[in-house]
């Protein structure tokens, strides 16, 4: 069977960009470039407002199909049949060529389209429309090929250009827009369903990731953490690698914990958590943070909560997934592919150090005259454990 070799690749939304496509256009030409380059030899280019991936070497088709699915800003990737166009003979050949090569079995109806933009072809669109059609099915209606102009199973789509391009399949992708069109941001990945979804969504609109993950050792494990970085890279498949900053919060939490009212243990904690993000923000040139948080889901994601929380940066913090019901955010996670490894049963940070009755109306006068205790306590354990992160880069 004749391989394909080549992939047209669509895309919608930055279509709209007026003066600024091209620029769209060539970030995702290049995030198409990172992500497949080891698969083997690709090239990648702009051609007539469109993009097409060619292989100039031998590669897997399934694992490249994969890849190129999940990259933002694509919306779909047909693959595509190259021919010569000497004479008709030789675009009769491509498509009979790409037919074989995409469809197993030829049960369905079809229909065939040409575009012409070389004039100098001496058929019209029609014309090689109708001799196509003929072709094909001499070769495949005894297997149950047919014809349907008004609702076809299958769209061949035929264009004469510098060669001849058959294409026949739209293999969707996730839209959205390309990575590193839209800024920076931080995103506050813990290891459950919710911070995952919100760090695909907001990376869906183009904005580059970086991840902060808090960790709490001896109190949460090694395999805590190696959840949280397999989630970064399940989210990394679609949105280019995502910078890991794995910050150790025992000292920190110790020391809130010693010190604070327990019933407020997680609001004064999440406060800290923002402000330390917001300061990996600031270094990393990010713009700002991301949470998975939800209104009312618990204590802590209350109204009021969600308020004294955030009063502690001034960076602004988005939540994607804020009106979201939990079944919503489950199922979004298992079409992302999150789910499985966020439900496995590492206990994480804020889930330790938990009082038995949080507040769930903290007043933000309270808990700034009770995060006063910590003072002269804290900044040192704050700056060290800031100094100290590491960065993992998750791909
Ligand atoms: P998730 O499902 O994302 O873990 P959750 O329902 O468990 O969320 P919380 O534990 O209250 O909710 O956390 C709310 C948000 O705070 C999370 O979505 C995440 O953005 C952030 N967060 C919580 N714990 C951590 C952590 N250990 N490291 C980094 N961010 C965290
Ligand atoms: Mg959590």
């Amino acid at each position: 069977m004749e391989r394909i070799n080549m992939f047209l690749v669509k895309y919608a939304e930055i279509g709209t960009k007026g003066k600024n496509r091209y620029v769209f256009e060539e970030i995702l030409c290049k995030r198409i470039r990172n992500r497949i380059k080891t698969l083997g030899e690709f090239d990648v280019r702009r051609d007539f407002g469109r993009i097409y991936v060619e292989a100039r070497s031998d590669f897997d088709y399934d694992t490249c199909v994969d890849y190129l699915t999940k990259i933002f800003g694509i919306t779909g990737i047909c693959p595509v049949t190259v021919g010569e166009k000497e004479d008709y003979s030789f675009v009769s050949q491509a498509a009979i060529q790409h037919m074989q090569a995409a469809f197993d079995d030829y049960d369905f109806s079809f229909k065939v389209h040409c575009r012409r933009t070389d004039k100098t072809f001496p058929m019209n669109s029609m014309e090689i429309e109708a001799e196509i059609g003929h072709d094909l099915l001499e070769k495949y209606e005894s297997e149950g090929l047919h014809v349907d102009v008004h609702d076809p199973d299958v769209m061949v789509e035929v264009e004469i250009r510098d060669k001849v391009y058959v294409y026949s399949k739209v293999l969707p992708g996730p839209g959205g827009l390309p990575v590193g069109t839209n800024g920076k941001a931080v995103s506050l990945l813990s290891g459950g369903i919710d911070s995952p979804v919100a760090t695909y969504m907001i990376a869906k609109r183009g904005v580059e990731m970086h991840a902060v993950y808090y960790n709490s050792p001896p109190y949460t494990s090694q395999r805590a953490l190696e959840k949280v970085q397999k989630l970064g890279t399940i989210v990394s498949q679609y949105a280019g690698p995502i910078a890991l900053h794995v910050v150790n919060f025992t000292e920190i939490q110790l020391a809130i914990y010693d010190n604070c009212p327990h019933d407020e243990l997680t609001i004064i904690m999440k406060r800290f958590m923002f402000r330390m993000a917001q300061d990996i923000a600031r270094l990393e040139g990010a713009d700002c943070l991301i949470t998975g948080e939800s209104i009312g889901q618990v204590s802590s994601q209350t109204m009021q909560s969600l308020g004294v929380i955030e009063d502690a940066v001034n960076i602004p913090v988005y939540r994607p997934v804020i009106g979201m019901d939990k079944q919503e955010i489950v199922d979004y996670s298992e079409r992302i592919g999150t789910f499985e490894t966020s439900i496995e049963p590492y206990e994480d940070c804020c889930t330790i150090f938990v009082a038995k009755h949080p507040v769930t109306k903290p007043k933000l006068e309270v808990i700034k005259r009770h995060e006063k205790k910590l003072e002269g306590i804290i900044e040192p354990l704050y700056e060290k454990a800031l100094k100290e992160k590491q960065i993992v880069i998750l791909k």
